[in-house]
């Protein structure tokens, strides 16, 4: 495509600065992909009191900043740094953003006043662009945090702006997050009363961020093709089926990709040894290397299974966790999970991983050096999703040879190939009942594969790392989505 867009992307996410999960791991890695294509672009984030400046570089760029909001006007600065060539601005608000976790405290309890706080970061980051004489032709808005974006581009006068001409595009990264609040933070918002109406804002008298988003966005997708069909159904749909079935067109699945200079097996800053699938013999040491993190039996012949995610219902480790105990006494494997979140989750691992000692590891936590090493020193991964928008790490799986046993909802599957027992194709395992009794039988016949049909899952490994899932091919649909938002 010969047109060069001029992208102002806001996020709550970007790694390596804030990340909870996959919209941090998108932000970190879209912008590089579309500035190689030859766009111009900038993020703008939360300046969240946890970001190393020092280490980052992050410097004050602009002081101070006006933003009106309702009726008053917020005081702000604005620092900068480059990530890979591109300009990412905070926003240093330090009544919003000076806290230790992005969206809730350390108990999981919502901060009160996050509707505020990302009105806020909308609304800021509009003002740089008046401020900085930045004229954006696409405003890329992503998740509810920053869906008033598309609502302040069409119901506010930018005439004789420089935000005059901007068109938006709203990334759903997961639709059952939409921002829902009490309308008495409405007026804070600035968006006019009209708007606080079903379809719009107004939701069963409460405001829908999101909802508000997808009806004003020029454009809006989802992050899997799969996922973006199953959304616009009443099942799955979470209440905005409707509303995105009304986009018609305008509504898309657009596949993540992957960082491989982060995720990939060849040069993973965190592992002890590399490997490809040319040369795969470091994964073995790989595996030692994650048996002896959790103290597990030093035998490299056993079927090792990993998790990383987030302990929320929609992952589905629940239904794991219904027959973990079965899985560990009906078959001869080694388990190791790494995630955070649901109270009971946590606590049952922790405890499974006690009983079982020498066999199972838990860490109860958020570690990246943990996460890249579960990747790669596993031999399967599972992901027994509900749902699932896109997930990242079934993906960053196929890379390090360690075959994903997935649900095929959503991202899931439209990135594995179920293994064909016949010809040996396939690059993972798929079920699609979302029972304890599918996920068990598909774990089984995983691990069946790995001790009985050796040369099969030579093959299957051979096909998962081959496989690439680049951002350079989902930023090309980007550009697509942009020219659209644009006409
Ligand atoms: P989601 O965005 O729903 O959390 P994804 O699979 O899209 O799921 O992305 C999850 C990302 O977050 C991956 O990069 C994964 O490694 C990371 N992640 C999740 N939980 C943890 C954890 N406890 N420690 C380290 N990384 C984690």
């Amino acid at each position: 495509m010969d047109y060069r867009f001029k992208i102002l992307m806001v996020s709550s996410e970007m790694t390596p600065f804030a990340k909870t999960g996959g919209l941090g791991d998108v932000v970190g890695a879209l912008p590089k992909a579309l500035r190689q294509r030859g766009h111009e672009i900038c993020v703008v984030l939360p300046k969240y009191s946890f970001i190393d400046t020092q280490k980052y570089g992050i410097e004050l760029f602009h002081y101070p900043m006006g933003v009106r909001m309702g009726n008053k006007e917020e005081w702000c600065s604005v620092h900068r740094s480059f990530f890979d060539g591109v300009p990412v601005y905070f926003i240093e608000q330090n009544d919003f953003f000076y806290r230790e976790g992005l969206y809730h405290d350390k108990e999981m309890n919502d901060y009160r006043d996050n509707p505020k706080r990302f009105a806020f970061l909308c609304r800021a980051a509009l003002q740089l662009c008046l401020d900085r004489g930045f004229s954006p032709d696409i405003v890329h808005a992503n998740d509810w945090q920053t869906a008033l974006l598309p609502a302040y581009l069409k119901t506010l006068d930018w005439r004789n702006t420089v935000l005059e001409r901007s068109a938006s595009v709203l990334t759903i990264h997961n639709l059952a997050y939409q921002g829902v609040y009490s309308k008495t933070n409405y007026p804070y918002t600035g968006l006019g009363w009209e708007n606080f109406i079903p379809g719009i804002f107004e939701y069963y008298n409460a405001i829908n961020f999101l909802q508000g988003g997808i009806y004003y966005a020029d454009m809006v997708n989802t992050v899997s093709p799969t996922y973006a069909r199953e959304i616009t159904t009443p099942a799955m749909g979470n209440g905005l089926d409707r509303n995105l079935r009304a986009k018609e067109d305008r509504f898309r699945g657009i596949l993540n990709g992957v960082d491989y200079e982060v995720w990939s097996p060849e040069y993973d800053k965190y592992l002890p040894a590399h490997y490809s699938i040319d040369h795969p013999e470091g994964k073995k040491i790989c595996k030692r290397a994650l048996q002896k993190v959790f103290n597990l039996n030093p035998d490299t012949h056993v079927a090792l299974l990993g998790v990383v995610g987030r302990f929320v219902e929609q992952k589905g480790y629940h239904l794991l966790a219904e027959i973990l105990e079965e899985l560990m006494n009906t078959m001869y494997i080694q388990f190791v999970i790494l995630g955070t979140g649901d109270k009971h989750l946590e606590n049952f691992y922790r405890s499974m991983a006690y009983k079982y000692g020498d066999r199972m590891g838990a860490y109860i936590g958020f570690s990246e050096e943990l996460a890249h090493l579960i990747e790669a020193g596993s031999d399967f991964f599972i992901m027994p999703s509900m749902y699932e928008p896109c997930g990242l790490n079934q993906i960053y799986s196929l890379r390090y040879g360690t075959l994903p046993i997935v649900r095929a909802t959503g991202g899931l599957n439209d990135s594995v190939e179920n293994y064909n027992e016949y010809t040996g194709e396939g690059t993972g395992f798929k079920f699609w009942d979302f029972t304890t009794y599918a996920l068990y039988y598909t774990i089984g016949w995983a691990v069946s594969t790995y001790y009985d049909r050796p040369y099969h899952m030579k093959n299957l490994i051979r096909n998962a790392m081959s496989r690439r899932f680049s951002w350079d091919m989902s930023a090309q649909e980007y550009e697509y989505a942009y020219l659209k938002a644009l006409t």
